[in-house]
This record gives C-alpha cells, structure tokens and sequence, in this order.
C-alpha cells in the first residue's frame, strides 16, 4: 500500500511559515505584502477559487484587493486595469483569474502583467526564465508538485519521471523542474503511442491530463512516486465526487507514494501563490529572497 502524501498538511505548514515570514516583514521592513486578484464575469467556479485565494490571503496577513469586471469588458479594458496595477508600488502581484471570456485574448492578458508581478508565472519572460533555468517566479502548481516530491524523495538526480500532459501552466513547467533537478523526463501527450508502457518505465509519474481516472494501475511501475494535478468533477451514484487524473483505488495499491484528490497538489497550488506573492513582495522592495528554495520549510 502505497504512502499517501499529504499535500494539505504540507501546505499548512508553509503557510504557517509564510505567516510568520510576513510578520517580520511588516514589523521589521514595514512591508505590507499585497495582491490584485482579478475577476471578469461571474463564472461560478472561478468564483470560489478567487474566494479560497483570498481566504489564505487573510490567514497569512497578506492583503488583497480584488477588481472585478463585467462578462461583457473589453480587452482593452482589461489591459488598461493591469497597466494601472502594474504601475502601482503598494501591490506586489497580480493574479487574473482564468479562464476569461470569449472576447478577451488571454495571451495578451497574461503578458501585459510585469513580470516581476506575475505571480502565477504564466507570462511569456517568467515561461523564458524557467526554460533556461533562471527561474524568477515559477507557475504555482508543478512548484507545490516539486515541494512534494522533494519532501518525499529527496534527491531526485537521475530518477525517471514521466509527466502525461504538456499544458504551458502545469506539464511543460513540471517537465523543466523535474529536468532542473537532473531527472530523465519523458513528456507525454494526446498523440504520444505506447502511453501504457511509457508511464510503465516512470519512477516518478505526473498526471496532467484533465480525465478523471485515466491512468491505471497496470500503467505503473511499483514503488513509484505518482504526482496526480488531475481535479475532475464527476457523476456517481447521483452525487458529485472530486477525482484526479488517477484511478487511485487501483493505483494505491502499486505505487509506493500517491497525492489524493482532494488533499494532495491542490492545496499547495494556493500556499504557492502566497509562497511567490511574499517572494514578489520581497524582491521588488529589494530583500534578499531566493525564489523555490526548500530550505525554509
Ligand atoms: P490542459 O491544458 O487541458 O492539458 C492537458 C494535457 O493532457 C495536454 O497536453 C493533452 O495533450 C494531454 N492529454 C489529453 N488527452 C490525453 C491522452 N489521451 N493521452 C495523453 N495525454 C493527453 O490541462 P491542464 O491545464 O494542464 O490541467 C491538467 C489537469 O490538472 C486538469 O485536470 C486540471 O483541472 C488540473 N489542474 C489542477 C491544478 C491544481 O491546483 N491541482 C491546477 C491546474 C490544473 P495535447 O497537448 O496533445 O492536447
């Protein structure tokens, strides 16, 4: 039976870690570390994540300051907020909940944010850093999936990982984490053949796909460490259940360490916006910060 990584106590411990960190801040540096978190419309799952962001917000003493936008805004609109935002010295980092409407080019969204604000890590220079190694603010949840295997693992050199999924915000930026940390990384995708036998050769396995239970248990190796991203929604018996990307009932079994869904990569994607919205705090005031270090945890 494999061990169950535990990614919420994980990120409360962080948190815990972070609140202390902006204490210090505020009474030592009088920096008050702050966010911008922006709406446009009224999707309802965006809704509550925004909710849970500035939640963990309030718990760490960080503020927040929302600005929400009618479904019907303009890009332009949109671009001229983040432009004021970007300009503003008491905020730190800027966060533009996706996905947007139709209308709105999120491309342009994402890379009209500073850099140096862009706490998601999604814009076209902080994709960049990261490619070529240098990273300034890297994308919340392949950082709280490297915080985890890290945690479990330790040294991760020459490990096998597979990542299954090559999105721009999880896949890709995993690949080039785990390829940082000097893993053999095989990426997957929609049109990769022998999927089954690749994930088969993984010591470490990510699930990035977005269907719920896809990987099965003949898929992996055992012992291995799998990293499920997955968050799907599905139907049974009448009643929503979360899952991942992970038929874990099957899986728990083979694997020598799982993240569950719930409980595992999602809440240390939140505790990683706090994580780099502090770092971004402490680097545009020109504190010593060193961005993704374990050490502190
Ligand atoms: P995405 O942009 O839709 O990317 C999915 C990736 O999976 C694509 O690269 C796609 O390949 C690949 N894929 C699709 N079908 C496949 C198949 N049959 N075999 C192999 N690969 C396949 O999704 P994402 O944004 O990366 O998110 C992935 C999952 O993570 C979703 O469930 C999402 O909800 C979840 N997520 C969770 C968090 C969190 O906080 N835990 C954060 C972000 C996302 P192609 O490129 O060839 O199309």
């Amino acid at each position: 039976m494999a061990k169950v990584i535990n990614g919420k106590q994980f990120a409360d411990r962080l948190c815990k870690t972070l609140k202390d960190e902006v204490t210090l801040l505020k009474a030592q540096n009088k920096l008050q570390p702050c966010i911008a978190v922006v709406l446009v419309g009224e999707d309802p799952a965006s809704q509550v994540y925004v909710n849970n962001k500035v939640k963990r917000c309030l718990e760490i003493g960080i503020e927040s300051k929302e600005y929400r936008l009618d479904s019907t805004s303009e890009e332009l609109e949109l671009l001229d907020l983040i432009q004021t935002l970007n300009t503003c010295d008491d905020i730190h980092g800027i966060l533009v909940q996706l996905p947007l409407p139709d209308q709105i080019n999120d491309k342009a969204v994402i890379n009209a944010i500073a850099p140096e604000k862009d706490v998601d890590g999604f814009n076209i220079e902080n994709a960049g850093a990261l490619a070529v190694g240098q990273n300034q603010l890297v994308p919340c949840t392949p950082l709280g999936s490297m915080m985890l295997l890290e945690d479990h693992l330790g040294d991760l050199s020459g490990k096998h990982a597979v990542v299954v999924g090559r999105s721009n915000i999880v896949g890709k930026p995993m690949a080039n984490l785990l390829l940082q940390k000097n893993c053999t990384v095989t990426i997957a995708h929609s049109r990769t053949r022998d999927l089954a036998e690749i994930c088969r050769q993984a010591d470490i396995l990510v699930a990035a796909v977005g269907k719920p239970l896809f990987v099965q248990s003949t898929w992996v190796k055992p012992g291995a460490t799998v990293i499920d991203v997955g968050i799907n929604r599905i139907q049974e018996a009448g009643k929503n259940r979360l899952v991942g990307d992970v038929d874990y009932d099957s899986v728990v079994d083979i694997a020598g360490a799982i993240t569950p869904v719930p409980g595992g990569v999602g809440p240390m994607t939140i505790a990683c916006l706090m994580y780099n919205t502090v770092a971004a705090a402490k680097q545009q005031t020109a504190l010593n910060t060193s961005i993704y270090t374990n050490t502190e945890l």
